[in-house]
């Protein structure tokens, strides 16, 4: 039997959460974690009640959607929110975080970050986690795996496709499709 890792299930989870976001620009979820127990969740979404991305499109501002409110962030507010101790925990998220989730996780004395995927890792944010002697760890989520092995997969299978069909209009509406597929998630 093979049995997933407890690194692995927290990140499954976060994971999960990521497709509970509400902006378009990035599905990013982030569970924190004490003693082996999910403690608090988050994703990358609007206020409570608020709008959302999805139905109303981003609300862009230098390059930033400033809509919404990080994973990172909404997983603690909601320790704040129910009076729950962040301290020596430990926080899995899908992505690298931003520096202003970096600080945040800092400052609520979270001990341990655990990322799945790199995105724009900040070398202030890794500054500043060393020296906070805040552990960060890359963990390899499964998933993440087998979409990148879809992706070269299907990358091969339209470039050989590419090689037969004549019709560019074609060609395009293909890889619209496929795209559209491989990333519905
Ligand atoms: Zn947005
Ligand atoms: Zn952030």
């Amino acid at each position: 039997m093979n049995r997933i890792s407890w690194d692995q299930y927290f990140m499954a989870q976060s994971h999960l959460l990521a497709l509970r976001s509400t902006c378009t620009r990035l599905s990013v979820g982030a569970t924190i974690v004490r003693e082996k127990r999910m403690i608090a969740g988050g994703y990358n979404g609007s206020i409570a009640g608020g709008e959302h991305c999805i139905d109303s499109g981003c609300y862009v501002i230098d390059g930033h959607c400033v809509r919404t409110i990080h994973a990172e962030m909404n997983a603690i507010l909601q320790c704040a929110k129910f009076g729950v101790p962040t301290e020596g925990a430990e926080i899995y998220v899908t992505h690298f975080p931003c520096l202003q989730c970096c600080k945040a996780i800092i400052q609520a004395g979270i001990r341990s970050v655990f990322y799945s995927a790199d995105y724009k890792n900040h070398a202030y944010a890794i500054e500043l986690f060393r020296q906070a002697g805040v552990k960060v760890h890359q963990v390899e989520h499964s998933e993440t795996k087998h979409d990148g092995e879809k992706d070269e997969l299907l990358n091969d299978l339209l470039s050989r496709i590419k090689e037969l069909v004549d019709d560019e209009s074609e060609m395009d509406e293909l890889k619209r499709r496929a795209d559209r597929v491989m990333h519905s998630s």
